[in-house]
């Protein structure tokens, strides 16, 4: 009888520690589980194909195997030449939209400038003096840089291709008082706190605010273009009308037109005449 007591003590002994070790394991789990972080990484991390549905699981994919936006491809081309990207709706971001075309050109020896608005004349200067300069063949006093002269002497070797004002200086690389001269003609500094608001856009392709033209850059020429002949020559050699309604202003892009929508440009055709967009959302 003792025997079988003690025998049932120990079976009991038995269950009981064997009961006391899953209790205490699954006391374990559920602390582990408990401290597991439970943030949402989608409120943590701007992680791109986060869905508010968090729970569900997603399948991981490899960035290049998903087709880049116009404005994704835009930016990464710019993103070479501008180092800071600026802030959706601000003025910068506004000037980058109607102006910043001439970004994405991809030549070594072709500078851009190092922000989109000078401050005065001796900023600009400074950044000017810094350019590798080249006459435009067979006129007064027009200066591009280099790379943009050549182009452009290039297609005015193969057809015949006039400045707007025949052979003058100011439609070519401009000096800050030039551009602002050019906007004081047709602008003030109402337009000009509009413009910074983003209330006004029109203006832009009329005239360039203080500072911020692309004639400041040694890139942008005024022609009198009228024929398709014209500016398929110039487009050939690439040159483009990259800033919408100014008829008479070509950038220098340096690339082929095939390359443009590979590089995010929309074009736009208004009154027969193809303008190359960059696809910076208007945000206001
Ligand atoms: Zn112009």
């Amino acid at each position: 009888m003792k025997r079988i007591i003690k025998k049932a003590k120990f079976i009991f002994t038995a269950i009981f520690i064997c009961l006391a070790l899953v209790a205490s394991n699954s006391i374990q789990r559920y602390q582990t589980v408990t401290n597991a972080p439970t943030t949402n990484p989608c409120l943590v991390l701007e992680v791109s194909g986060c869905t508010a549905n968090a729970q569900e699981p997603s399948l991981p994919s490899p960035v290049s195997s998903q087709p880049l936006s116009e404005q994704e491809r835009f930016v990464a081309a710019i993103m070479q030449n501008l180092k800071v990207m600026p802030e959706p709706g601000s003025y910068e971001y506004t000037l980058l939209r109607s102006y910043g075309a001439a970004f994405i050109n991809p030549a070594d020896n072709v500078k851009l400038p190092p922000k989109l608005i000078f401050n005065n004349e001796e900023d600009t200067k400074e950044f000017q003096s810094q350019l590798q300069l080249e006459k435009v063949v067979n006129t007064n006093d027009c200066y591009l840089q280099k790379s943009a002269a050549e182009a452009l002497n290039k297609a005015r070797l193969q057809f015949n291709i006039p400045l707007k004002s025949g052979y003058g200086a100011s439609d070519c690389t401009r000096s800050f008082a030039t551009n602002l001269r050019f906007w004081h003609k047709y602008a003030n500094n109402k337009t000009l706190e509009k413009v910074k608001q983003g209330k006004e856009t029109a203006i832009l392709g009329v005239v360039a605010p203080p500072g911020t033209s692309q004639h400041l850059w040694g890139l942008a020429i005024d022609l009198g273009v009228f024929n398709a002949k014209q500016r398929q020559i110039l487009n050939q050699n690439g040159w483009f009308q990259t800033v919408v309604k100014d008829v008479p202003h070509w950038t220098y892009l340096g690339v082929s037109a095939e390359d443009l929508p590979k590089l995010g440009f929309k074009n736009q055709v208004i009154q027969g005449i193809t303008y190359w967009l960059t696809p910076l959302y208007r945000l206001l």
